[in-house]
């Protein structure tokens, strides 16, 4: 007997145990993919990402077929065209939907009349945030991933956190190390589409990456695209991973001692914090977040971002990298692309648009929180208390893309000045009034005031900016 129902699966809820598909059987439902052509020509995606999203859901539903569901594989117009041609042909009773990961997907479904189930596909879904949230009059990160901590249980010895605290980040934060780039082990360089190759894929990082993963996290190297992350964004956010069994794997390997606590806690802390906080900030504060421009940023993206070359050595090689396979670390991404936008006072919407078209991991979700609020601080620091602003400096501590660049990262004034360095003091000059009086600043631009060389700062930054607009810096 043909099913009478069906589960319309999107194309990141890529998942047999997700919310509708987990209750699905052959028998009771058929499954609907669109593959939507006004979606996939919207925008100038990265390939990579094109082609990942695409082979992912032609894996899907051969994987779906070989369990034996009938599978409608749809290549529609739009997503709305598809429902009504799969409901021409089936006319199913009723159209089940798992709550879909955007706002407009949200709409969706509901205008078209579909079934909504639950998702079950991050751990702390938005009702449950809001509970936390409660009365709270601050929403910090720190606070949500303990909760979170005590309440899935990863990392606990009874009431107390393993290891004795709560957050080992100070051991992650080493510079990069001396001895050689080859020390960390190579993920494979060609993008996982089924969830038989993710789980291979979190199985080398759990064995081979994570023992090492704590101590350089924050490090960038130029000739070392991955260093020791785990490179699975992209299978957690198409589905074909689950956060809670690549954190159960995480914490099976501590309680083995085979991973000291502070890689152990410092991935977790990324998984079950950071990313489902930015998810539940996502639910909580949008669609009015995507739009807020809280400095007051108007330089229109720079032509470095869209492949004029620039003698900066790290937003080169960085961008490189970007280019070859639509990713790169969480460092580079905060700060050396997303602090350039910052302190050049880059449209944030512009730069939202360009990282997310870029990006093989990228979605709304994701990316809305993470270059609104926590690179471009445009939210006037409801994510992040501080805006992640620095010199030339900082990179040099954490890299080696220094050394060999055409800029002189110590110099703030003069033709050679490294651009981080002249535009990390303009920012804290141009928003002085705004940040003396955060705790967290406040030594910072005080130190600003007291520069001798403000005016030639100010002459360099201009001179800067200019150059970066026209693509010749
Ligand atoms: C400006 C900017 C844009 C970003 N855009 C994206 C994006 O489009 N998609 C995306 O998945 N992540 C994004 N991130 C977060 C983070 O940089 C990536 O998740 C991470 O670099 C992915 O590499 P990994 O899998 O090796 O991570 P690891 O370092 O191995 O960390 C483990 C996992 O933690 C999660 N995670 C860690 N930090 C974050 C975070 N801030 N937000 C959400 N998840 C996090 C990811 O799922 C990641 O796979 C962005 C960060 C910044 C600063
Ligand atoms: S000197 Fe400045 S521009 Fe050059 S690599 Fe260092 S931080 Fe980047």
């Amino acid at each position: 007997m043909a099913p009478r129902n069906t589960v319309w699966v999107f194309g990141d809820q890529l998942n047999r145990k997700i919310g509708a598909l987990a209750a699905a059987t052959p028998q009771t439902h058929r499954i609907l993919l669109i593959t939507a052509a006004d979606k996939l020509a919207s925008r100038p995606w990265h390939p990579a990402r094109l082609s990942l999203y695409t082979r992912a859901v032609e894996a899907f539903a051969v994987e779906l077929r070989e369990s034996g569901f009938d599978v409608d594989h749809r290549h529609a117009a739009s997503m709305r065209e598809g429902v009504a041609e799969h409901r021409a042909e089936y006319a199913p009773e009723r159209v089940v939907v798992t709550e879909p990961n955007s706002v407009a997907a949200r709409r969706l479904v509901s205008e078209l009349g579909c079934d909504i189930v639950t998702s079950n596909q991050f751990l702390c879904h938005p009702s449950d945030f809001t509970t936390w949230a409660g009365t709270r009059k601050s929403f910090k990160m720190e606070d949500f991933y303990r909760w979170q901590r005590k309440r899935l249980g990863y990392l606990m010895d009874g009431a107390e956190p393993a290891g004795g605290e709560w957050n080992y980040d100070e051991l992650n934060r080493e510079r990069p190390p001396k001895d050689g780039h080859d020390r960390w082990p190579t993920p494979v360089d060609v993008w996982a589409t089924t969830r038989a190759e993710a789980l291979q894929r979190l199985e080398f990082f759990v064995t081979r990456v994570l023992p090492i993963f704590g101590p350089h996290e924050d490090a960038m190297l130029a000739d070392n695209w991955h260093l020791a992350h785990s490179v699975l964004s992209p299978y957690l956010n198409l589905g074909l991973l689950l956060p809670g069994e690549v954190c159960d794997r995480v914490e099976q390997e501590f309680r083995a001692g085979r991973v000291p606590i502070n890689s152990a806690e410092g991935f977790i802390r990324q998984v079950i914090g950071w990313r489902e906080y930015v998810w539940n900030f996502y639910w909580r504060h949008m669609p009015e977040y995507g739009e807020l421009n809280s400095l007051g940023a108007t330089l229109d993206l720079p032509p470095l971002f869209t492949g004029t070359p620039t003698h900066m050595r790290c937003v080169s090689r960085i961008l490189d990298d970007v280019r070859e396979r639509g990713w790169v670390h969480h460092i580079p991404r905060l700060m050396v692309l997303g602090n350039l936008a910052l302190i050049a006072g880059v449209n944030p919407q512009q730069f939202t648009r360009w990282m997310w078209d870029s990006f093989v991991d990228a979605a709304e979700w994701v990316m809305v929180p993470n270059v609104i609020g926590m690179s471009l601080h445009a939210d006037g620091g409801l994510m992040a208390s501080k805006p992640y602003a620095a010199g030339g400096a900082y990179i040099d501590r954490m890299s080696d893309y220094c050394k060999g660049c055409a800029f002189d990262r110590t110099k703030r004034v003069g033709d050679d000045a490294c651009p981080f360095t002249t535009l990390y003091w303009d920012f804290l000059l141009r928003h002085a009034e705004r940040f003396v009086k955060n705790p967290r600043m406040s030594t910072q631009v005080r130190a600003a005031q007291k520069l001798g060389d403000a005016e030639g700062v100010r002459h360099r930054a201009s001179e800067v900016l200019t150059r970066l607009s026209q693509g010749t810096l």
